[in-house]
């Protein structure tokens, strides 16, 4: 079946009682059992619900994947992958990974002696360069949050596979409309549904999508022993939001393309970031091994202060950190999801004070545009005053 007829029926059959054809909110702790010693398969929800193997079902197959597992929110996903390592195992991470994962292994695990190597995954040098004795992990995202840079998956897999190590794809930002890694290699797939696969912001939750049948059961048990689970009206919600995924990502992407090449012309724009773009350094790798562009654009206005003039007059590009609603959402990342990371680490990565990132919505792309052009005049306005105010930073 194509994609999108996976997205609305993988998982989800009529409910064999009622003929239901959307599949039931199993609001239930606890199963009756029809005698002592015979199960029907379902014993306690942590364990098992129906409402989230429907989910869990559909993220498989729409992966390409063998077992699906639905956690609590992306976070808790990436924490179960990583609770498949032992102390002393050593991880190689794309240097500017999404920043929850960041903390969670310089301030969590780091105790339980997970070893790390952040680098940049753009150069496969760099990664080939960073096996040790003890890597039994590759964990990146591409493209990255917010400058959108790219790794190329299958010859990171590849690095992998000769090192016997597991190379697992944070997909979030591409989503498995565009872009699907264990069809290039990767072992393992996490996302937030948080963003663009629930895509309504209105409910936080994770994923993990395996290759094989023995990672799949490995989190499994480790889902049902650490509990992180997605709740069932949670699973029902991004169950409802995957019907619609495809026709989503092909609006974001379309309204993305014209936000991209309207800022591009802008005299008040230094430079743009979207993989869509033919000026983008990396634009071959990305029409090579994904089927679109993604939904996510971000540009550099030189300064703090014309970002902050832009942020502070836009009416309907909502100014919030998260990604992959139906609306146009925006954000400061050197102040706001990059806070934590020093300035000097900022400008190693290109996150400048003057960048702004946009997770283009689906509204008429007219209206961002027009909204978008009265923040581009403010941000003129104020980049010709000789302000050199610099972003507040926060602690990790
Ligand atoms: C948001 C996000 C996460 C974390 O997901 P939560 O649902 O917020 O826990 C992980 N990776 C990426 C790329 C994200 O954007």
């Amino acid at each position: 079946m194509g994609f999108s007829t996976d997205a609305i029926h993988a998982g989800q059959e009529p409910d064999p009682v009622t003929g239901a054809v959307s599949v039931p909110i199993y609001q239930t702790s606890t199963y009756q059992i029809p005698a002592l010693g015979v199960y029907k398969g379902f014993d306690y929800a942590r364990t098992v619900n129906p409402t989230r193997t429907a989910l869990e079902t559909c993220l498989a197959r729409l992966e390409g994947g063998k077992r699906g597992l639905a956690f609590a929110s992306g976070m808790a996903a990436i924490n179960a992958v990583f609770s498949m390592l032992k102390a002393g195992d050593h991880i190689i991470l794309s240097r500017n990974v999404y920043g929850g994962t960041f903390r969670l292994l310089k301030g969590v695990l780091n105790s339980f002696s997970i070893e790390t190597s952040f680098v940049d995954t753009t150069d496969l040098a760099n990664v080939k360069a960073s096996f040790t004795p003890a890597t039994r992990m590759a964990f990146i995202e591409t493209p990255t949050n917010p400058i959108l840079t790219l790794t190329d998956i299958r010859g990171c897999a590849d690095l992998c596979h000769e090192r016997k190590a597991l190379l697992v794809v944070d997909n979030t930002f591409m989503s498995p409309y565009w872009q699907r890694p264990l069809a290039l290699g990767a072992d393992m797939v996490v996302h937030s549904t948080t963003k663009f696969i629930n895509g309504h912001s209105d409910s936080v939750g994770g994923a993990v999508i395996t290759a094989t049948e023995e990672a799949g059961e490995r989190l499994y048990f480790i889902q049902k022993s650490a509990g992180a689970i997605l709740a069932p009206f949670d699973c029902w919600l991004v169950m409802r939001g995957l019907k619609t995924l495809a026709v989503r990502m092909e609006r974001h992407e379309e309204n993305t393309r014209k936000v991209a090449e309207h800022l591009e012309k802008h005299p008040a724009v230094r430079k743009v970031h979207y993989p869509g773009l033919a000026s983008h350094p990396q634009h071959e790798l990305a029409r090579s091994q994904a089927g679109g562009f993604g939904g996510m654009v971000a540009f550099d206005l030189g300064s703090y202060a014309a970002a902050k003039a832009l942020l502070d007059s836009l009416k309907l590009c909502l100014l919030a950190e998260s990604l992959g609603g139906v609306e146009t959402l925006i954000s400061h990342p050197a102040s706001m999801t990059h806070a934590s990371v020093p300035p000097e680490e900022r400008k190693r990565i290109g996150i400048s004070d003057g960048l702004v990132r946009i997770s283009v919505g689906i509204e008429d792309a007219e209206d961002l545009i027009a909204d978008l052009d009265g923040g581009l005049a403010a941000a003129e306005k104020a980049g010709a005053s000789t302000s050199t105010e610099a972003a507040p930073s926060r602690s990790l």
